[in-house]
């Protein structure tokens, strides 16, 4: 599926303070639509800005967060949640009026919390939050599809203009994403059991088994297909951007954990008791939410995530 060609840009110049996947994304994408008359962009290193510039795929790379931000129609932190709180101190009275200032971390409440005190009257601050992501990071590892048909969620505060709300919703549903409006907390809530806790679990497990001293670390590696190489996918996730996120959801996190630990128990003691039939209910449960998923379009339907399989060489051959 491609989204479709957006022909007038919908901002005169949008600035990206920071340069990673989904910054990188989003400049990917937003030049590809043509949605953007101009993008300046700016990341914390040296490093990083150096690579963006001579990646070409945007109009300016600057230094500073201030300098991004001038006469920035649409400013979105593309950073990890922690740093957006110090951000928006830094560049608030540069903000040109009318503006949107806006975000896409991965824990709304926290990011709202951090950030609006800063603000500025006469900017629009709408946070949002595009549920699409890869294990990569850095200027390199971002696309133009990333967005397409995945969901992407905005929580205007109270009393949002609803024209600056709508103006965000047709940037990003032009990148190809579908747009969600909801609270900070209820975001947090959903996103708790959605992704912070998969990932917590994988960073568990792919830990768990590093340790295991009866398994040795090369098994662990050569036997990996069993299932183990499905968790390490989302446990190669970046450090700095998950630490931050569990800090920041912090209570939502620590709810869901209460819940799934006590499901966890439920299933242990349906192993202890060799009750099979609890075993064999709860796995059909959750082989349909797979179905579920598939059908909704938000995975492949194509067996082992797609993965190329050899083909077996046919005897004499
Ligand atoms: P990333 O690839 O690691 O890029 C992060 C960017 O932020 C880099 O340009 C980095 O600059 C800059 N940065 C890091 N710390 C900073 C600081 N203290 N002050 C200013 N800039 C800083 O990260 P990402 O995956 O794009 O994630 C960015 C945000 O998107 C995070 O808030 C994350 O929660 C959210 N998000 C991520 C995903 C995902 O799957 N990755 C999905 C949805 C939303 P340098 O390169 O110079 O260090």
């Amino acid at each position: 599926m491609t989204a479709a060609v957006t022909t007038a840009p919908l901002f005169k110049r949008v600035a990206l303070i920071g340069f990673g996947l989904i910054g990188g994304s989003i400049a990917r994408g937003a030049r590809v639509q043509g949605l953007v008359g101009e993008i300046v962009t700016t990341a914390r290193s040296e490093k990083t800005r150096a690579r963006v510039a001579e990646l070409g795929l945007v109009d300016r790379v600057v230094a500073t967060n201030v300098e991004a931000v001038e006469d920035a129609d649409l400013v979105i932190l593309c950073i990890p949640v922690g740093a957006c709180g110090p951000v928006a101190a830094e560049i608030a009275a540069h903000l040109k009026p009318g503006a949107i200032i806006s975000d896409v971390g991965s824990v709304k409440g926290a990011v709202v919390r951090d950030m609006a005190p800063h603000l500025p009257d006469g900017v629009h601050f709408i946070p949002a939050h595009p549920v699409a992501g890869t294990e990569n990071s850095g200027p390199d590892s971002g696309f133009a599809e990333l967005f397409i048909n995945r969901w992407c969620i905005l929580t205007p505060p109270d009393g949002t203009d609803p024209e600056a709300t709508a103006q965000l919703r047709a940037f990003w549903a032009a990148l190809g994403a579908k747009v969600e409006i909801m609270t900070p907390d209820h975001h947090d809530l959903v996103l708790a059991i959605t992704s912070h806790l998969p990932h917590l679990i994988a960073y568990t497990i792919v830990g768990t088994a590093d340790e295991l001293a009866q398994v040795t670390e090369s098994e662990v590696i050569k036997f990996s297909a069993g299932g183990f190489r499905d968790f390490t996918r989302i446990a190669a996730s970046d450090p700095t951007m998950w630490r931050d996120v569990f800090l920041a959801n912090k209570d939502a996190v620590l709810e869901m954990l209460g819940t799934f630990t006590e499901d966890l128990s439920k299933l242990t003691r349906a192993i202890r008791r060799g009750d099979g039939e609890a075993l064999f209910d709860h796995f059909t449960r959750t082989r349909a939410i797979r179905r579920g998923i598939v059908e909704t379009g938000q995975d492949s339907a194509a067996p082992d995530f797609g993965r190329p399989h050899a083909n077996l060489a046919k005897k004499g051959e």
